[in-house]
C-alpha cells in the first residue's frame, strides 16, 4: 500500500511513528516492507541562521523516525550539548532566541555545504536519511526557498506593521504578538519538489496529519500543484483534527487560525480545508475528530475517535482509522 502523509514537525513526526506501526513497520528505523510510505514535509518554518540552513520539521521527522529525537523536547537530539551555543552568545552574535544544540549543528552543518555546492534540498534531505535511516520516505514540499512571514503591530512603533519571519514570531515572542496576516513567501513561485505529485497521484491513501493547519499543513498546500494533485488523486484524502475541545493539544495553533479568520476548532478546520466533493477547491474526503465531539463538516465525512498520541499504539489506532474512513484495508 502507498499512504502519502502531510506533515509538519513535531505533531507531524509522532504521528508518522504511528503509520510506521499501523502498517506493521517498526516506529523508529527501517525494516522491508510491502508498504511505502510518503511525507510530504513543509519547509517554510526553514531558516538561516548564523550562516547555517535549519529546516526544523524536516529534521524533527528524520531524527525521531531514525531514533535520535530527544523525547522530553520532542525536537533535537536527545543528549544534546549547546557549547557552540553559549560561544555565539559570548560573542554578542543575534539572535540569541533560536536554539542550536552542537549535534544538531552537524546537521545544518552538512547541509549548508550542500546546498551552497548547489544540491537540492529535496537530495540533501536523501543524503541525510541515509544516516537516520526513517523508513519513511521524506520529501520536503519544495527544493525552492518559501519562508513563512507573520506581520503583526511592530513592538518599537505602534504606528507601523512588521513582518517577522515565522521563528522570530514563534521561538521569540511564543506567537504573543496578535498577527495580521500569516504568508508563506516565496509559495507562489516555488514547484513541488521532486515526486511530490506523482506521490500524491499514485497514492493508495493520502492523511493529513494533526499538524498545524496553517503554517505546516497550509505551507504544503500553498505549493502551486499540491492542491491541484489532492484534488484529482483516486485516493481519499483524510485528516486529523490538531484541535481537540476548542484548542490545540499542544502549541499556539490557535493564534495561527484567528490570523485567518479560522475559529479554533476541529469543525472549522475541517470546513477551511473543505470538501472535495462539493466544494471548488476543497481537499477532504474524510475528517477525524476526538471522540466524544460533534462535528459536521458539509460534504465530507466525518468521524469520531480517540485522537490523543499519548503513545504509539494510540497513534496506530488513529492512522487505522484515518485508513478505514479512506475506504482501504491495511490488514
Ligand atoms: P510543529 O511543526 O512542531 O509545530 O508540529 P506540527 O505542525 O506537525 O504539529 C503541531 C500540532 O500538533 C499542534 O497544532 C497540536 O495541536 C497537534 N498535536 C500535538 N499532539 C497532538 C495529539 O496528541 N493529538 C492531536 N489530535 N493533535 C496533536
Ligand atoms: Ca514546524
Amino acid at each position: 500500500m502507498k499512504v502519502v502523509v502531510v506533515v509538519g514537525g513535531v505533531g507531524g513526526a509522532r504521528f508518522l511513528l504511528g503509520v510506521k506501526a499501523a502498517l506493521g513497520l517498526p516506529a523508529v528505523g527501517e525494516r522491508e516492507s510491502p508498504h511505502e510510505i510518503t511525507a510530504l514535509v513543509n519547509t517554510a518554518d526553514d531558516v538561516w541562521m548564523h550562516g547555517l540552513r535549519v529546516c526544523p520539521d524536516l529534521d524533527t521527522c528524520m531524527y525521531t523516525l531514525g531514533g535520535g529525537i530527544d523525547p522530553e523536547r520532542g525536537w533535537g537530539h536527545a543528549g544534546e550539548t549547546w557549547t557552540v551555543q553559549g560561544e555565539l552568545e559570548a560573542y554578542g552574535a543575534e539572535p540569541t532566541w533560536f536554539n542550536l544544540g552542537d549535534k544538531d549543528i552537524a546537521t545544518h552543518l552538512i547541509r549548508s555545504r550542500m546546498i551552497r555546492a548547489g544540491y537540492p534540498l529535496s537530495a540533501v534531505t536523501e543524503a541525510l536519511c541515509d544516516r537516520w535511516r526513517p523508513g519513511v520516505r521524506l520529501l520536503p514540499m519544495t527544493d525552492d526557498r518559501v519562508e513563512t512571514h507573520v506581520v503583526v503591530d511592530d513592538p518599537d512603533d505602534p504606528q507601523q506593521r512588521k513582518a517577522l519571519h515565522f521563528q522570530e514570531w514563534w521561538v521569540r515572542h511564543h506567537a504573543k504578538l496578535p498577527a495580521h496576516t500569516i504568508v508563506p513567501v516565496g509559495a507562489e513561485e516555488a514547484q513541488p519538489a521532486p515526486g511530490v505529485t506523482d506521490a500524491i497521484a499514485g497514492a493508495d491513501a493520502v492523511l493529513f496529519a494533526p499538524s498545524n493547519p496553517v503554517v505546516s499543513i497550509g505551507s504544503v498546500l500553498a505549493v502551486p500543484g499540491v492542491r491541484e494533485a489532492l484534488r484529482s488523486t483516486a485516493a481519499d484524502v483524510v485528516g486529523l483534527s490538531p484541535i481537540i475541545g476548542g484548542r490545540p493539544v499542544r502549541g499556539m495553533a490557535d493564534a495561527c487560525l484567528s490570523a485567518l479568520g479560522v475559529e479554533a476548532t476541529a469543525g472549522a478546520v475541517g470546513a477551511h480545508y473543505g470538501s472535495r466533493k462539493t466544494s471548488e477547491d476543497g481537499l477532504l474526503d474524510g475528517w477525524l475528530v476526538h471522540e466524544g465531539e460533534s462535528v459536521d463538516v458539509p460534504g465530507v465525512a466525518v468521524r469520531a475517535v480517540p485522537l490523543l498520541m499519548s503513545d504509539v499504539d494510540a497513534t496506530a489506532a488513529m492512522v487505522r482509522a484515518a485508513l478505514d474512513l479512506a475506504g482501504v484495508d491495511v490488514d
